[in-house]
């Protein structure tokens, strides 16, 4: 498909749509390297007027002094809208990042869902009542901070845009979204459609820049009271030292090398299952992927024999096909970042079992594709069982016992999720408990909705998103006291 027109940006009331001085951001279809759309691109000086533009809607549009069963009339429109626009939005992200169709739509309806849960979320906020020392009322109030910076990476566009526009905008805050360079456009269709559903110019700003100049000044910027960011650890902990230095707040959604745990004593064949999807759902692409296999070592045989069959027989298609298990990656430097880890493990003395190659055969040789790869024969200190490779790659590993499996779970910088298959439930609590992980599964893997937090211990990041933390994270504490005094104040 051929673009056929550059998608211009808004800033409020300010329609940018010159391409000429800072060109455009082309996006490219993995499934067939085809162009999905292009948009004009953000710079650091829109930055500064999106800041501006921004601060003066927070200031002087109603929207933050409006009653918050008002506030939530706009969001449940905004969810309503994204529902009816679910069909052309899933397929407009899957060109943008390649993802299976059916995925797509699945993130479209969380999209709308994340509204429709902050709209309630807000309309039924109870702000806290504390009990008194003295003569007088006492209350903690949820406030917005102004304006706040979301940067997004490439893997869930408008479902990670959302998670954060929708409790950032239900606090009462006006939001500048920077979505990833390779997918910029549903950032784009998020912005008009809140516009559309009555939220007021300058509440919400799209600016699809590169990370390096407007991610970066987005962050830098003396007018961004707020970052929250969802993007690799490395990228984290830079925006972090930054807002360390200026004493901002963060909310870092970092990257994962999820323990994936099966004991001998669980359903085999539900667990075989739940650990195919939990590293081969979205081609591994999610900050969630059970990455790194333990298996009990009286069923590892047996495990990886029918992990390296059912991988032979996954449906690697192009990401429209109604039969699709597994579609491309993002792009082609991803897809040869994966290669390189796949070599890497190689190096490393690791047997890859299946996989470990990119399809030749038509029509899949068009596009980013990359075979679901299992590696046996590694340690738990191997780079290949530390380092998150973010594609369709499993490294699995044998365990003794409850205490051996814990230790080498633990032992890694990350700390996103967890997940294990038993049938012994009070193990199950035991082990969940001493995982060092913000997300644990028992007997299931990846189920994630918007009324649970989500976040990450260690490296994988500060803070949570989702639930009634999600509404905090956008918000600042104000206490305000009322005085009932009988007689004056005295010394
Ligand atoms: P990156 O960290 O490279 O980029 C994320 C976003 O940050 C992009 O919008 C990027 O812009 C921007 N960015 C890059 N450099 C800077 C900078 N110096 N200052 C400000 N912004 C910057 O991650 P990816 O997009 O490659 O996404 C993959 C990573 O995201 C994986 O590590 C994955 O684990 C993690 N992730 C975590 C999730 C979680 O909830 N914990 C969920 C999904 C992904 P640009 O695109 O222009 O580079």
């Amino acid at each position: 498909m051929v673009a056929q027109t550059v998608k211009p940006f808004r800033i409020g009331s300010i329609v940018r749509d010159d391409a000429g001085a800072a060109g455009v951001i082309t996006s490219i279809n993995p499934a067939d390297g085809s162009i999905a759309g292009q948009v004009v691109r953000a710079t650091p000086e829109d930055v500064d007027t999106a800041v501006n533009v921004a601060w003066d809607a927070f200031r002087n549009k109603p929207w933050r002094r409006l009653r918050p069963d008002q506030r939530a009339t706009v969001l449940y429109e905004i969810g309503r809208r994204i529902s009816a626009e679910r069909d052309r939005l899933a397929h407009l992200q899957m060109l943008d990042s390649g993802k299976p169709l059916k995925e797509c739509i699945n993130m479209v309806n969380a999209a709308a869902g994340h509204f429709r849960y902050y709209a309630a979320v807000c309309e039924t906020w109870q702000d806290e009542v504390t009990s008194p020392r003295g003569e007088y009322f006492s209350m903690a109030l949820a406030e917005p901070y102004g304006v706040v910076a979301c940067i997004t990476p490439w893997n869930s566009p408008i479902m990670n845009e959302a998670q954060k526009a929708a409790p950032a905008l239900a606090a009462g805050n006006a939001v500048l979204i920077k979505p990833s360079e390779e997918t910029p456009q549903l950032a784009l269709e998020l912005v008009r459609i809140c516009t559309e559903a009555g939220l007021p110019e300058g509440l919400l700003i799209a600016l699809p820049g590169l990370g390096e100049d407007v991610g970066a000044a987005l962050v830098k910027h003396p007018g961004v009271r707020m970052v929250s960011f969802t993007g690799g650890t490395e990228t984290g902990r830079a925006i972090g030292a930054i807002a360390g230095q200026r004493l901002i707040p963060v909310g870092l959604e970092l990257g994962g090398k999820s323990p994936h745990i099966v004991f001998d004593d669980a359903d085999l064949d539900r667990a075989v299952a739940g650990v195919m999807s939990g590293i081969f759902g979205s081609a591994g692409q999610s900050c969630v992927a059970g990455s790194r296999l333990f298996v009990q070592k009286s069923v590892y045989g047996k495990v990886l024999d029918a992990l390296v069959e059912r991988s032979k027989g996954l449906r690697v298609r192009l990401p429209d096909d109604p039969e699709v298990q597994m579609g491309p990656l993002v792009s082609t430097g991803h897809r040869q970042k994966v290669a390189d880890c796949v070599d890497l493990a190689r190096s490393e003395g690791g047997q890859v079992l299946v996989g470990g190659y990119a399809p030749q055969e038509q029509p899949l040789d068009q596009g980013m594709f990359y075979m679901p790869t299992i590696i046996d024969g590694l340690t738990n200190a191997s780079r290949s069982a530390q380092e998150e490779i973010f594609g369709p790659v499993l490294v699995a590993m044998p365990f003794e016992d409850d205490a051996d499996v814990v230790a080498q779970a633990n032992d890694t910088v990350f700390g996103l999720a967890a997940g294990m298959w038993t049938g012994d439930y009070a193990r199950a609590w035991r082990v969940a408990r001493e995982i060092e992980a913000g997300s644990v599964w028992i007997n299931t893997y990846k189920q994630s909705h918007i009324a649970t937090p989500f976040g990450g211990f260690k490296d994988s990041g500060i803070g949570r998103e989702k639930g009634l933390h999600g509404l905090r994270l956008y918000s600042q504490v104000k206490s305000v006291f009322f005085g009932m005094h009988e007689k004056s104040m005295s010394l």
